[in-house]
């Protein structure tokens, strides 16, 4: 089998209402759907989050023209190669090794994005190619996988309670733990709505903070301990981007809270030094934004040996068959009980895994199991 071409889709969708984190204000929802083709009549989708989107359709598009022709089924030797492009290397300054030039700095975000869309569609050929789907290629026989609701985004101008009744909707979908968003507010006022929420979910819920990086170490010890007696499952994304492994090691020292941490590192090398420190309790890479399914997997290895819990960061329908192969190593995926904070993923599948009564439940269907809604990708075509 053969690559003939990578084509990608970038989709944008205005949210009803703008909500935001204690990092950014979000109006819309973005995403890119990646599609793989080959002479074989197979094609792979992938989907990625990160911007802008046209640097990462540009850089499929070069990716693409330098993979047309290897064997799909080869995801690491492609994996390789496109990420060996990102690097300056001897004989490769200005394309003369046949590789696209060594890339601008600022382009880092997205090129790995890009590889990762590129390689999450190789995963899904190589599913469809063995007639299985990717948790069984990976050895996994569970079709259920543990899953927790992300929610709390802020909205402007609402009650600092507000947020409580939609956690207590996600308890009556079935959810046994939720994911609140902290950080944009004063301790004072984030403690008022933490109590609300847990007085909303009950003492049985699992309650995670995601922070989104508002503080320092000091700033975020004295957070820890003044959030602690609601029984608080695990800080995510607590510290500052500038900050490093050493920090995270000071901060687990003075937290009664394990931390969570991951998304925003871009390859498994900023990842491993997080985890050799021993601070993180649970580990949140994203397939979706920076190197794929093939990067989160050799994190996901490297964690399970370390004891450090295997948590990966949104698309459930992606990830649940990555913690289906991992045991009591992986804790679970995360999912979005309500549609509102990212209609694209809710509508551009009319085949996927489904969430439901706080599991995702995976289908036997080849691959990753989502068939694309291409009437959607119209509409909401950037
Ligand atoms: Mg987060």
């Amino acid at each position: 089998m053969k690559i003939t071409e990578v084509k990608t889709y970038p989709l944008r969708m205005a949210l009803q209402q703008p909500s935001w984190t204690a990092h950014e204000i979000s109006g819309d929802a973005t995403l890119t759907l990646f599609e793989v083709r080959t002479d074989e009549g197979i094609a792979g989708y992938g989907e990625v989050q990160g911007g802008p989107q046209k640097t990462i359709c540009d850089l499929a598009k070069a990716y693409g023209e330098c993979i047309t022709g290897m064997d799909p089924l080869g995801h690491v030797d492609i994996w390789e190669k496109l990420f060996s492009s990102t690097s300056p290397r001897p004989g490769g300054l200005g394309g003369w090794d046949g590789l696209p030039a060594p890339l601008p700095r600022g382009q880092r975000p997205q090129a790995m994005a890009a590889i990762g869309g590129i390689d999450i569609a190789l995963w899904d050929i190589k599913g469809k190619a063995a007639n299985m789907p990717v948790y069984k290629l990976l050895g996994g026989s569970r079709t259920s996988v543990f899953t927790y609701s992300t929610g709390g985004y802020y909205i402007e101008g609402a009650p600092l309670e507000s947020c409580a009744e939609e956690f207590a909707g996600y308890v009556e979908m079935g959810y046994r733990a939720v994911k609140m968003k902290t950080g944009a507010f004063s301790v004072k006022d984030e403690l008022i709505r933490i109590k609300a929420v847990r007085d909303a979910i009950g003492p049985d819920v699992l309650l995670m903070l995601d922070m989104n990086a508002p503080y320092g170490v000091d700033d975020c010890i004295a957070f820890a301990k003044a959030v602690a007696p609601h029984d608080i499952f695990w800080l995510e994304e607590p510290l500052h981007w500038h900050l490093q492994p050493a920090d995270f090691v000071r901060l687990a020292k003075g937290s009664p809270i394990p931390l969570a941490h991951g998304e925003r590192e871009w390859t498994r090398f900023t990842i491993r030094d997080f985890i050799d420190s021993g601070a993180l309790g649970y580990v949140q890479f994203d397939s979706t934004r920076h190197a794929g399914f093939t990067e989160s997997l050799r994190i996901a290895h490297h964690a399970e040996q370390q004891g450090v819990k295997i948590a990966p960061h949104t698309a459930p329908q992606l990830h649940a068959h990555l913690a289906s192969a991992f045991g009591d190593a992986a804790f679970g995926a995360e999912s979005h009980g309500g549609t509102d904070r990212h209609p694209i993923q809710h509508g551009l599948y009319t085949e996927h895994a489904d969430v439901r009564d706080g599991m995702v439940h995976l289908s036997d269907r080849p691959g990753f199991g989502v068939e694309i809604d291409w009437d959607f990708v119209k509409k909401v075509g950037a």
